[in-house]
């Protein structure tokens, strides 16, 4: 994209892409801890699975910004920041797999609004193979969440019942 003149359209295309750029390089660091801390076997490697999509995610960026001849800004997505400090606490006070999925959603519907806008955007700039690009993530990123709300299903009534004491041993 020629810097000279970048229409409006364009700055916001570029620093959104840098945003969500950041926020993929946070999940990375913070989904193997979130994996750990997923007591359900099928909880545990959906996590596993999304961070090797993630890893993925990160690259199809830097695909993208080479394709555009641009480099990340330097920016810090304080909207994953936040996400992913709820998620630590949920880790820290052992609130549980109900709780985690919660947590793991919220950032999902991050990214989909994000990639939802960043796909859109690069149709109008006539960015074909870019927009197609971001759909594949989008598409990822939706099959996630639709995974942790079947996931949740089966986690939510399992917590639903009375916990175990231990105090009344049969
Ligand atoms: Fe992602
Ligand atoms: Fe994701």
């Amino acid at each position: 994209m020629s810097k000279l003149q970048m229409s409006k359209l364009q700055e916001t295309f570029l620093s959104g892409l840098s945003d969500i750029y950041d926020a993929e390089r946070q999940l990375v660091k913070a989904l193997p801890k979130m994996e750990e801390a997923a007591e359900n076997e099928s909880l545990r490697s959906g996590f596993e699975m999304h961070l090797s999509e993630t890893k993925n995610h990160v690259a199809r960026l830097d695909e993208v910004f080479d394709q555009l001849e641009e480099k990340p800004k330097k920016k810090t997505c304080k909207a994953m920041q936040g996400l992913i400090e709820e998620g630590s606490e949920v880790i820290e006070e052992a609130q549980g797999d109900a709780a985690l999925i919660a947590a793991a959603q919220k950032v999902e519907h991050y990214e989909i609004a994000a990639y939802g806008s960043l796909q859109s955007w690069a149709e109008v700039l006539g960015l074909d193979e870019v927009a197609q690009t971001l759909q594949q993530t989008l598409d990822e990123e939706k099959s996630t969440d639709e995974k942790l709300t079947q996931l949740a299903d089966m986690v939510n009534s399992e917590e639903a019942e009375p916990a175990d004491t231990g105090a009344n041993p049969e």
